[in-house]
């Protein structure tokens, strides 16, 4: 049968400790996976705990800096030792940095490239050789990835997750392995909590349905990139954005004039 559920399967979520990546453990425990959760806090964050479903799902929390090979390696052999084969990964973690264009250094690249960019390439070459046909990896850009948003260090390491999972695609379909991005736009976390209310006032302006998104709304879609349903779909990139991306800047044009 062909469902949304993900009984027996196991998945692991980077940056899973709060945010779009909490809510996306959450969501995969409900429909019955396996969940390993990671993040950088050595213990499970408080907002995981506690998380069972009906179906079967659990949750297990491991720390990892996505960043680090080694940290990579050690999990993937942990996975291995328990007999496990990876059935989803979602690369999830990442960091922003708001320098602009004349100010940027490249330090503020190099930072957010080893997280967003790196940290993905680490986590598809450690899980991928323990993934079989069927498998699914979902990436997690941005909308910045798709327009010129002004931070441009982070807007480039979007960009460039979406060649990295391009190839990833190409080079796993193959062997069963289907890769997928998806693209949020401004989502209530804690990572846009500090955005100034100008900030806020214009992507709204921006954003054809006129509002922000939540979590929940992001989680769905990577689900949805996990489950069989989407069984076909490969190389694919999903916005999650209220249509922000959709109008090439044509919004403002129609609002102007009605
Ligand atoms: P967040 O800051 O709320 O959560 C990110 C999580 O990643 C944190 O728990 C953090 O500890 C973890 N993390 C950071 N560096 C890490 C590392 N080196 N190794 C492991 N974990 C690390 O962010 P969020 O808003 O939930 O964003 C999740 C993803 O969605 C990110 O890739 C982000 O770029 C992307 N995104 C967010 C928005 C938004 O509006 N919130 C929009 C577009 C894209």
């Amino acid at each position: 049968m062909v469902s949304l559920q993900l009984e027996g399967r196991t998945v692991l979520v980077t940056g899973a400790g709060q945010g779009q990546g909490a809510a996306e453990a959450r969501l995969l425990v409900e429909a019955g996976a396996r969940v390993i959760a990671t993040d950088l806090a050595a213990d499970m964050p408080a907002g995981l705990g506690g998380l069972s479903s009906a179906s079967g799902g659990a949750l297990m929390y491991r720390r990892l800096d996505v960043s680090d090979a080694s940290g990579w390696s050690a999990l993937a052999s942990w996975m291995q030792s328990r007999g496990w084969q990876v059935d989803g990964l979602v690369n999830n973690a990442g960091i922003t940095q708001r320098s602009r264009l004349l100010d940027a250094t490249v330090a503020d690249l190099q930072r957010v490239y080893e997280v967003n960019v790196a940290g993905s390439l680490l986590g598809i070459q450690s899980l991928a050789p323990l993934m079989v046909g069927g498998a699914s990896i979902v990436n997690v850009g941005s909308v910045a990835g798709l327009t010129a948003h002004y931070p441009v260090a982070y807007t480039a390491s979007k960009w460039a997750l979406r060649g990295l999972s391009q190839v990833a695609a190409m080079e796993l379909g193959p062997r069963g392995i289907r890769v997928n991005t998806v693209h949020p736009g401004f989502i209530e976390t804690p990572m846009t909590s500090g955005a100034r209310p100008e900030f806020r006032q214009a992507t709204l302006a921006e954003t054809p349905l006129g509002r922000t998104g939540s979590v929940e709304e992001v989680a769905g879609g990577v689900l949805f990139l996990l489950s069989p349903l989407s069984s076909f779909v490969t190389g694919a990139e999903i916005p999650v954005d209220g249509g922000q991306s959709s109008h090439g800047g044509a919004k403002s044009v129609s609002d102007a004039l009605r």
